[in-house]
């Protein structure tokens, strides 16, 4: 999501004279969008400020210019004093639900006195009514938010603080950025939200649509050929949406369902509000529409209280679904999070330890998923050149990595159908059927 937030803060600067720069030595402004999900990311934006200072010191040393240091996202939501007083360089602190101001506040920053400019207001226009910025290039594939927020308070779980209550955008504004992103030559689009399945609106028969619904209808646009969301909560998996990964073509069969850990117990610490069993019901659920669906997840080690025994029950978990991929964390305290003043933290050693365990498992289940597909034929929308001379990187349906190669000079943006020949850990390799 913060991609996405960054390529619309682009394209609403744009408009006021600046241009992205792949350089940030000489750079007018640099924005810095930042995450506050674990505490690694939140090192990060210190660690990141310092070296922006000393770009902007040697810049001002050199040039005599002086650059605007603005710090976007979560960490700015919920840390903005704080980096006001760390890093009295920064000029604007901006949160993630009042970025559309950022043009009046690089405005109001005085180039000769330092006045501080902090917007983290939760705006009572949401920010899509009033981002009506143009959208003037994006790739073959382009990110679309159309919920955001969150008001199911796991324990461990900074997002409802940072990024607010549940909210869903409503179904023209997300058709209009769609037209827009398909104006500009995208074929894939992904939709975004903390909870994306939880997204509800009122349909163009007044009737109150959810997810399903939407994909359907933004199916209707012919040059869209490909459509995924995430990330999706358990309990927001309604029939309709499993249905579209049966009947709609253009949805792809890839499922990012995050269920955290296998053991119930922790399960209820974490205040998930659903059972190791109600997670493994959906699956086979969807499995049942859909069986060549790709199962993807998210999953915590080490949350307070978390036993052995709990441990267990996740690698069993995770035993059962068979994974093509999935993300894995240790459990990271958030301040003013219920989980950080929970009883019995796990000691940092058993957290790496159970960590590896995860990892290990998960990454042979997505190895062997890998390899499952040599000798398939896969379509594939060519989405880059790649390292290596007539080397093109595309993605499969599975959300799969995949490296091709033809001496055609303008592959990007294409479907190719591609036979399957080697496979790795994070990524297929595909020869062209019919080479053009
Ligand atoms: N809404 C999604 C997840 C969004 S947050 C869901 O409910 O499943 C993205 C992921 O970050 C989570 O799935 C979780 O695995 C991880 N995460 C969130 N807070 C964390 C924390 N305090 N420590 C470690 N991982 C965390
Ligand atoms: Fe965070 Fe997801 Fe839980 Fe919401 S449902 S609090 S976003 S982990």
């Amino acid at each position: 999501m913060n991609f996405y937030d960054s390529e619309r803060m682009t394209d609403l600067l744009k408009p006021h004279g600046y241009q992205l720069d792949d350089n940030e030595d000489d750079a007018d402004l640099i924005v810095l969008n930042t995450c506050h999900i674990r505490e690694k990311a939140v090192e990060k934006t210190y660690s990141e400020l310092g070296r922006i200072r000393d770009k902007i010191k040697a810049r001002k040393a050199i040039t005599g210019k002086r650059s605007i240091v603005a710090v976007a996202g979560c960490v700015a939501q919920a840390q903005g004093k704080e980096i006001m007083k760390r890093s009295p360089w920064v000029d604007i602190v901006v949160g993630p639900q009042s970025y559309q101001n950022l043009p009046e506040l690089i405005a109001k920053v005085d180039p000769i006195n330092k006045n501080k400019n902090i917007n983290i207001d939760f705006p009572i226009i949401p920010k899509f009514d009033q981002l009506n910025a143009k959208i003037e290039e994006r790739g073959p594939s382009a990110f679309l938010t159309i919920q955001e927020g969150c008001d199911k308070f796991c324990t461990f779980c900074v997002v409802p603080y940072t990024r607010g209550a549940e909210y869903s955008r409503p179904l023209k504004s997300i058709i209009d950025e769609a037209k827009k992103l398909i104006d500009v030559g995208v074929k894939e689009i992904t939709l975004l939200g903390q909870n994306v399945n939880a997204w509800s609106s009122k349909g163009l028969d007044n009737l109150n649509w959810g997810l399903g619904r939407l994909i359907d209808e933004l199916s209707k646009f012919d040059e869209l050929k490909f459509i995924r969301y995430t990330t999706s909560h358990p309990l927001d998996m309604d029939i309709e949406l499993i249905k579209s990964h049966r009947d709609n073509k253009k949805l792809m069969p890839y499922l990012h369902l995050p269920v955290q850990s296998g053991s119930d117990n922790v399960l209820k610490l974490m205040n998930r509000k659903h059972t190791s069993k109600d997670y493994l019901k959906i699956i086979e659920k969807i499995r049942d529409y859909n069986p060549e669906i790709a199962i993807s997840g998210d999953f915590i080690v080490g949350f307070p209280g978390e036993t052995d025994k709990d441990h267990m029950s996740t690698l069993s978990l995770i035993k059962q679904v068979n994974y093509a991929h999935a993300y894995s964390f240790k459990y990271s305290k958030r301040p003013g999070t219920p989980g950080s003043v929970f009883p019995n933290h796990i000691d940092e050693d058993i957290k790496n330890f159970r960590l590896y365990e995860v990892q290990e498992l998960l990454r042979s289940q997505q190895l062997s998923f890998n390899k499952k597909t040599i000798n398939s034929i896969i379509k594939v929308l060519v989405l880059k050149k790649g390292k290596k001379k007539n080397q093109y990187i595309g993605r499969s349906p599975f959300n799969q990595s995949v490296y091709l190669s033809s001496k055609n000079e303008n592959l990007i943006g294409s479907f190719i159908d591609l036979n399957i020949t080697e496979a790795f850990q994070n990524s297929l390799t595909g020869n062209i059927l019919l080479d053009f």
